[in-house]
């Protein structure tokens, strides 16, 4: 959906192909953290989408909110991690990224949380860092692009590609053809399925997150807290996310005690007071996983009018945007913030 936005942004008629409703996948799942939970550790390829989308979502947030009425949540909450000291390479990766920094001492963290229950040494505050609902922005990207006149089917599947030579001239789906000169392929953790049908191989396998969800009072924990694997994310409303495994299970999307139990006993050691609250819910996705964690975007050289954009993993909600804005851009066959290079589906 992002993609069509920028597409459309330009002028272009999309239409989009969903084999079940759009945002219930891997992006309806996700935490709609606006930063990777330990963002030094990736390479500069991600670090540039990173900064380009963090930039734009404020605007998207509002522009949302005008033309649709939902509210994504964009909220500044800052992302704090545990007992990771601002050694002189994370100064330098904050530097490069112009991304604000801040020390925190024990006493510092306990006047920012109060009701942590570890005893953290050193840790870093990365005060600008923000969030959105995911369902939220789902469902104001579907309003938005209805409006502006994407048709949207949903309950359609992608069977397979229509090809002349190496010409791209649309896709077969369980609702029949849909004829294009350009198709772009956005299909998550199943984009390698999608593009074995044209017997091209890219290394994108499904990696299953699971998340719980809280009910606590309003105000409980203010910022985004990660502490190793585990991170806490509280909404405005109270309701708290506690997140999450990474598990290579294939195609398997099914919720377990298991995790349940290793989340719960995880938050409830980062916050004890959540030892007193309710789970509500229970989730897990499937992120479209890549080894190095930068994304394929562009045009595939094996077909002319094919175009992909997938292989996000942990980030693709704070690299959408950045991500779609690069693929219209190679699409429209313009410059853009950023070269392709390291995007390219060829690279591997
Ligand atoms: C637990 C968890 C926590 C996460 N937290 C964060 C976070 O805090 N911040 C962040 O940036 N990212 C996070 N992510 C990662 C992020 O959610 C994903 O990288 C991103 O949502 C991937 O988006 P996508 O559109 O590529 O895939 P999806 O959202 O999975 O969308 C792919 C779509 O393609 C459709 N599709 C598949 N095959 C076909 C077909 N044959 N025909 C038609 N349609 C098809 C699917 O139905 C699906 O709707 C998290 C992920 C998980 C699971």
């Amino acid at each position: 959906m992002m993609t069509a936005h920028f597409l459309t942004q330009e002028g272009l008629s999309v239409s989009l192909l969903e084999r079940g409703e759009t945002c219930r996948e891997s992006s309806w799942a996700g935490g709609g953290i606006i930063s990777p939970l330990v963002p030094w550790q990736y390479p500069e390829a991600v670090s540039t989408l990173v900064r380009w989308s963090q930039q734009y979502y404020p605007r998207l947030a509002e522009s949302l909110l005008a033309e649709t009425g939902i509210d994504i949540e964009w909220l500044r909450s800052g992302l704090l991690l545990l007992d990771v000291a601002p050694e002189r390479p994370i100064r330098e990766w904050a530097d490069h990224n112009r991304c604000t920094l801040q020390a925190v001492d024990a006493a510092q963290l306990g006047a920012l949380e109060p009701g942590l229950g570890l005893a953290a040494g050193e840790s870093v505050l990365l005060p600008d860092v923000a969030q959105v609902r995911n369902p939220r922005l789902g469902a104001a990207l579907r309003r938005s692009l209805a409006d502006r006149g994407v048709v949207i089917h949903e309950h359609t599947e992608v069977t397979g590609f229509t090809v002349s030579g190496n010409r791209i001239q649309g896709v077969t789906t369980t609702q029949g053809e849909f004829g294009s000169g350009r198709v772009v392929v956005a299909g998550g953790a199943w984009s390698g399925p999608l593009l074995a049908m044209l017997d091209i191989g890219l290394p994108v396998k499904p990696v299953k997150g699971q998340m719980i969800q809280y009910r606590t009072p309003a105000g409980l924990l203010r910022h985004i807290v990660l502490y190793r694997d585990h991170y806490l994310i509280p909404r405005r409303d109270g309701l708290l996310l506690a997140g999450s495994t990474l598990e290579d299970t294939g195609y398997d999307k099914s919720i377990t005690t298991d995790a349940r139990h290793i989340l719960m006993q995880k938050a409830a050691q980062l916050l004890p007071a959540l030892g007193d609250c309710e789970v509500v819910k229970q989730w897990a996705g499937l992120r479209p996983g890549v080894s190095d964690g930068v994304p394929f975007i562009g045009p595939h050289p094996g077909y002319d009018g094919l175009f992909i954009n997938t292989g996000h993993f942990r980030n693709g909600v704070v690299m959408a945007p950045a991500s779609a804005r690069l693929l219209a851009d190679l699409l429209l066959q313009r410059e853009s913030f950023t070269g392709a290079g390291p995007y390219q589906p060829e690279k591997q």
